[in-house]
């Protein structure tokens, strides 16, 4: 395997909504998205406002697109970029759909043809071209990959629920887990799971410890958090995701030097970062 088969590449970062302008120039203001290429594969998670921009550059290829796009959960801030994604208005293009927080009252093809539906949107979901196929899974499924890379699942603790995942390739494994809240003073035994002595593990760290009591149940964690499970976890490489829109650059700064003195090598998330397994 070389260096760079085992790629992983940030597109949107933030949570809760778009926060674009001068104070977010650099860490980004775009919503979750988040490229990965292991395999000789294309994995998207999530399809928040990022997606539209890593749609751009697909198609930039000319050629066609076969891959598959997992969803955490169904919040808007990730999946709203989905209609804005252009693979999915080329006929060449197979997309495999995937979501495991929605059964069995519910299923992911629905619920983004609700997004897209009049007066909330102006055109409906089966405008789209390409060959898209849904598929809904339980949260804790082992889901069927390409040889030689397994993806697994787990629950994560947020309204709604959401799914945390864990791709694993060529020996190195990398964790995708937000959005999710802990219990204070405690480790999320579904995430200590998926993140078991991972090379990478991208965390909801959307708050600080000190801003947190003011959020208690609104679904997400914090940087601190993160550290305490990497650590716990013997996690290699803590990336800090899902920033709170609020937080500018120089904010985010703030959380990085903080994050890098708690755990060296700590790695805060921004548009167009680039990490390779
Ligand atoms: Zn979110
Ligand atoms: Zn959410």
């Amino acid at each position: 395997m070389d260096d760079a088969d085992f790629m992983v590449r940030f597109w949107g970062v933030r949570g809760s909504i778009a926060c674009p302008g001068p104070g977010t120039v650099r860490y980004g203001g775009n919503t979750s998205c988040v490229e990965v290429r292991a395999g000789g594969q294309l994995f998207i998670f999530d399809a928040g406002s990022g997606l539209r921009l890593l749609g751009n550059e697909l198609m930039k290829g000319g050629h066609p697109h076969d891959f598959d796009l997992f969803f955490t959960h169904t919040h808007l801030d990730h999946c709203h970029g989905l209609p804005f994604f252009a693979p999915c208005y080329d006929a060449r293009n197979r997309i495999r759909v995937w979501a495991g927080h929605l059964k069995p009252d519910a299923g992911i093809e629905g619920v983004l043809g609700k997004m897209m539906a009049a007066p909330l949107f102006p055109i409906p979901m089966d405008i789209f071209s390409a060959k898209l196929e849904f598929n809904d899974f339980s949260a804790g499924e082992l889901l069927v990959t390409p040889p030689g890379v397994a993806l697994r699942t787990g629950t994560l603790n947020h309204p709604n629920r959401a799914t945390g995942y864990r791709l694993e390739h060529g020996g190195k494994a990398l964790a995708y887990i937000t959005d999710t809240e802990h219990e204070l003073g405690q480790l999320d035994p579904h995430v200590l799971k998926l993140v078991d002595r991972a090379d990478a593990m991208i965390y909801d760290a959307t708050y600080t410890d000190d801003e947190y009591p003011a959020h208690q149940h609104w679904g997400h964690s914090t940087w601190q958090q993160g550290v305490r499970l990497a650590n716990a976890a013997r996690v290699k490489t803590l990336v800090i995701f899902h920033h709170d829109p609020d937080h500018d650059d120089a904010f985010m700064d703030r959380i990085a030097a903080e994050a890098e003195a708690a755990r060296p090598g700590t790695v805060i998330a921004h548009e167009g970062m680039v990490l390779n397994l």
